[in-house]
């Protein structure tokens, strides 16, 4: 019984317009990487789990408030709530000798063709490999290749449930090595990805300015909820510990 209450708090507090995908995908994507869909306090959240092709993201992200920003050298842009509150808290990481640096000039918005790119360097070299270890047959691995990025995610999933793993490492899922295409929190620009994140003050600094590890296993990705930790478990999210680190991911 509390299960259930526990489950419909977090899709109650998903937006009214949100489309709930009720099959394989829609459900693992909302599970591994939702907790973003009840951001609040001006991070705004895409009312679907996945974005079909670049149109549909660059019509989304057209929609959203977003500042740009150059922060060590890196260019990057994020929703402006979401920049506003990164700023506070690398004020308050200077003012404790710590810096929050961002990981690359893709650490935070992207588009649909660069999590395409990203999907791809996971997915062609392991289906090099698992056919060399005659787990799958040419054929097989050929008709995958033939898949719009979309279509793959479902058939990579299949062959996952059944321990053909897609990670950089192959040994376990690809959702935690990358998103896949049309998922990324980053194509939202509520995503940054920081050098600094196996420092745990940086970590407290970036959750007491409502940025949160929300996918667990992607070490650097910080997820901007706009919400105060305090709050997030009334949102149906709860705290998973991993690898000694606090993640927040939706309670399912
Ligand atoms: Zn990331």
């Amino acid at each position: 019984m509390k299960r259930n209450k526990k489950i419909k708090l977090f899709y109650a507090n998903l937006s009214d317009d949100f489309k709930v995908q009720a099959d394989a995908v829609g459900e693992k994507m909302l599970r591994e990487y939702g907790a973003f869909f009840v951001a609040g306090n001006g991070a705004i959240s895409p009312d679907k789990v996945v974005f079909e092709n670049e149109r549909e993201v660059a019509e989304w992200q057209k929609l959203v408030k977003s500042s740009k920003a150059t922060i060590a050298g890196f260019k990057i842009e994020l929703q402006t709530a979401a920049m506003k509150a990164l700023r506070k808290a690398i004020k308050e990481a200077e003012q404790n000798n710590l810096t929050i640096t961002p990981r690359g000039t893709d650490a935070a918005r992207r588009s649909y063709a660069e999590t395409v790119e990203l999907w791809a360097s996971r997915v062609n070299p392991a289906l090099l490999h698992w056919v060399e270890k005659g787990r799958l047959t040419e054929s097989q691995a050929e008709k995958i290749r033939f898949l719009s990025p979309f279509e793959q995610v479902p058939e990579i999933f299949k062959l996952e449930a059944k321990g053909i793993f897609f990670s950089k490492d192959l040994s376990k899922s690809i959702i935690y090595s990358v998103a896949p295409p049309g998922t990324s929190q980053h194509l939202s620009m509520l995503a940054l990805d920081v050098q600094e994140d196996d420092n745990t003050e940086v970590r407290e600094i970036l959750a007491r300015h409502n940025w949160f590890q929300t996918v667990i296993s992607d070490l650097p990705h910080f997820t901007y909820l706009g919400i105060a930790e305090i709050e997030l478990e009334s949102l149906g999210l709860k705290k998973v510990i991993d690898a000694g680190r606090d993640f927040w991911i939706p309670d399912l």
